[in-house]
């Protein structure tokens, strides 16, 4: 990230994975460009931010509105850029509407005065807007990651300006385009169509007030810097590494369907996928037959077909990196039980994979595999398993399977992570709040956390002349 002043403008493409094909060309904005639309941002968050709640309701309850009215169109929009399964395009986009519509119905709720307990006179908490806010947003899920930043925050009086990611740029236009048909003044969500080089110029900009990136722990370090020297606030939601863990007790086979759903949503390409197995001795056979049958029953084919299991993996690249991890990893003496390689066909195809063997040494031991790959180990207690589950730098999701709730209790309280669920994989509703700790950052989405990010904790302290200091 650097400040984008002397780079000549790129050229952001919509290619889809599928068969490589080039969809659509955008040239990025000029620094002028966005600074126009910084400045209009900037003027609608002065009316905006003394507006009504429910005035503010209104609108998003229209935004939610507009996605279900377009959704089959939105959702292709998605598939085509990023290879997500058109089932799962039309699931994102009517969870995304979920999201607008619980912060339209209980923003205000949220944001109510809260009273404190002071020795003298009155003491309230007031929650009041920040500013406009800029979010750098991620390809996975291109609709949910931007609501879950923009509907609590423009339901807090904040305006938002959205840096997408550059593969989907027909998503991004078309996300803009849908907050623009909801009426509201201009202004109130801004989509900028420019490269990451371009987005540490808008955080120093003293009229953004915040910046909330979903992304990579590389790109959190880059912005969280940036954002550190301008003393910005800043949330990062970052890459994981989720634990699974099956202990002996667990259902085994309601596991593996579950395992099976956790790795290969949306390609394996989600931030809490189940990432890593950690089974019970006990009960390991079992698991890996299940789960390598499940998985090699996959089907790949067009994304955009509805009988389609297996989908391309989101662009040409990121097929060769997740290669370079299992190669790597390989090259460190783990062992590949399942899959392993790109799919002789066109696209950017990669065989479900499972590997076993990854030492703590190697580098695998530590990587997100941000794709269709699960690293396999066996635990022979318990407490082999929780200390394997702890023992990366990240701290998302997580999951543990067991019949016996209060040992499922136990065992999620003793997982470093941001979120656990037992006898489930990770799951995003929007009135859980989801972040992480560790290299999956700080800071939390959704809920009525979400909502408090970024406004001002006001204290207000009314008292009489005549009460002591
Ligand atoms: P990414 O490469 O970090 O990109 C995310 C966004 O950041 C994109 O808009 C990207 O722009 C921008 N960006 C990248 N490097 C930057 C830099 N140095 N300075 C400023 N902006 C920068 O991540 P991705 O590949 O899109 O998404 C996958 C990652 O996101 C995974 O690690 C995944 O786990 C994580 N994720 C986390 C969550 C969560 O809630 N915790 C949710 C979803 C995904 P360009 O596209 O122009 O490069």
């Amino acid at each position: 990230m650097d400040s984008g002043r002397t780079l000549m403008p790129m050229t952001i493409k919509s290619v889809n994975p599928y068969n490589s094909q080039v969809l659509k060309t955008y040239e990025e904005l000029t620094d002028m460009q966005v600074d126009g639309l910084v400045s209009r941002a900037y003027d609608a968050y002065q009316a905006w931010r003394r507006t009504s709640f429910r005035e503010r309701s209104e609108y998003l309850t229209r935004v939610a509105g507009e996605m279900q009215r377009r959704i089959q169109e939105l959702a292709g929009f998605a598939t085509l850029e990023m290879g997500k399964r058109i089932r799962e395009s039309v699931g994102e986009l009517k969870l995304s509407a979920s999201i607008v519509e619980y912060y339209a119905a209980n923003g205000e709720k949220f944001l109510q005065p809260q009273k404190i307990e002071a020795r003298y006179g009155d003491a309230e908490i007031h929650y009041e807007p920040l500013g406009p806010l800029l979010g750098v947003m991620p390809w996975n899920f291109p609709y949910y990651q931007v609501v879950r930043f923009a509907a609590p925050n423009l339901m807090a009086g904040n305006v938002v300006l959205v840096k997408h990611a550059s593969i989907v740029p027909q998503t991004a236009v078309a996300i803009e385009e849908v907050f623009r048909a909801a009426g509201g003044m201009e202004g109130l969500y801004t989509n900028l169509l420019i490269g990451s080089s371009k987005v540490g110029r808008i955080i120093e900009d003293p009229r953004i007030a915040g910046v909330s990136l979903t992304g990579s722990t590389e790109a959190g370090k880059a912005i969280a810097a940036k954002a550190g020297e301008s003393l910005k606030k800043v949330v990062l939601e970052l890459g994981g590494s989720d634990p699974f863990i099956v202990l002996d007790d667990a259902n085994v086979e309601k596991a593996v369907s579950q395992a099976v759903w956790s790795r290969m949503l949306n390609m394996g390409q989600q931030c809490t996928a189940a990432k890593r197995f950690i089974v019970s001795d006990a009960v390991a056979d079992r698991f890996l037959a299940g789960f390598t049958e499940a998985l090699k029953k996959l089907q790949p084919g067009d994304p955009m077909a509805q009988e389609t299991t297996l989908a391309p993996l989101s662009s040409e690249s990121q097929a060769k990196t997740l290669e370079g991890q299992i190669d790597l990893a390989v090259s460190h003496g783990a062992k590949v039980l399942l899959g392993g390689k790109r799919m002789d066909r066109p696209g950017a195809f990669l065989e479900p994979t499972i590997i076993t063997d990854v030492k703590p040494e190697s580098p695998a031991y530590k990587e997100e595999f941000f794709g269709p790959v699960a690293l396999f180990f066996t635990a022979k207690d318990e407490a082999e398993a929780i200390r394997l589950a702890n023992s990366t730098p990240f701290g998302l999701g997580g999951a543990v399977f067991t019949e016996n709730p209060e040992r499922g209790r136990r065992v999620a309280s003793l997982i470093e992570s941001g979120m656990v669920w037992v006898n489930h994989p990770t799951l995003s509703s929007p009135e859980l709040p989801f972040g992480g700790i560790k290299n999956s950052g700080f800071g939390r989405e959704l809920s009525s956390l979400g909502i408090t990010e970024f406004v001002n904790k006001k204290l207000v302290r009314l008292t009489s002349v005549n009460d002591p200091f």
